[in-house]
């Protein structure tokens, strides 16, 4: 019992200084995404200049999204739980995502007010993970993505549909799991983050798919009442 305690203790100091180290990494990362954004603006750049500070502005991106997961995968978030309103924290994504996206045909219909416990930040991290992994999935199979939030009983329901390549059988028992990637520049960390935030809230995702046909998530949420 005791070696145990020590063990864990070790293993919380070290996920809270890597919590903190890939805190302070984002704030420079985020200063100089902001600068190379306003040089893009530029109008006296060439297209090509403009591409490399488009191709610059992606990786840190990425960057970004790779230390939120890892931050998520390493520390248990402390945050108290609120109300989350998964409408409008969808409407905004999706508010975002419009304005980025050209060869995917986005179909949404969200149900106002649903509302969950959660912390937002968290909430947000979930959506954007799947949506992404839907629009990276119709990189080469342009179609519709559908997104779809509405109330059935006691959940929320929430389905993101993509009509891309779709996952094979074998690696469909696989998602979820850290670090299983099929990308050659994938980190494997959004779907294990994801399955284990909804777990944390008491809900789960499901995942249907069809391989070249496109894939299904539905993500359920217990409901709370405002
Ligand atoms: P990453 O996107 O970095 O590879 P994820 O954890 O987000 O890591 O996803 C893990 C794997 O699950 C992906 O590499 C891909 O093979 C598969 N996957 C997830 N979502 C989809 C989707 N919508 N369509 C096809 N494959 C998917
Ligand atoms: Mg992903």
């Amino acid at each position: 019992l005791k070696r145990e305690l020590q063990h864990n203790e070790k293993v919380d100091a070290v996920s809270q200084l890597a919590a903190s180290v890939t805190h302070e990494v984002k704030n420079p990362l985020t200063t100089v995404k902001g600068f190379l954004q306003i040089l893009h603006e530029k109008d006296y750049l060439s297209d090509k200049d403009k591409s490399y500070l488009r191709l610059s502005i992606d990786e840190l991106e990425r960057a970004e999204s790779i230390i939120q997961n890892y931050l998520s995968l390493s520390k248990p978030q402390k945050d108290p739980y609120g109300i989350v309103d998964i409408s409008s924290v969808l409407q905004n994504l999706i508010k975002l995502l419009a304005t980025y996206q050209q060869n995917i045909q986005l179909v949404t219909a969200v149900e106002p007010d649903l509302t969950v416990k959660g912390i937002k930040h968290e909430v947000q991290q979930v959506l954007l993970n799947i949506i992404k992994n839907g629009m990276e999935a119709m990189r080469d199979h342009p179609g519709q993505l559908y997104i779809k939030a509405m109330r059935r009983d006691s959940d929320v329901v929430i389905t993101i549909k993509d009509q891309g390549k779709g996952i094979a059988k074998n690696d469909l028992k696989r998602i979820g799991e850290p670090y299983f990637t099929t990308k050659k520049n994938g980190t494997g960390l959004g779907m294990s983050v994801s399955f284990e935030i909804v777990k944390r809230m008491g809900g789960r995702i499901t995942v249907h798919s069809e391989l070249g046909y496109g894939t299904i998530f539905t993500i359920e949420l217990p409901l709370t009442n405002l």
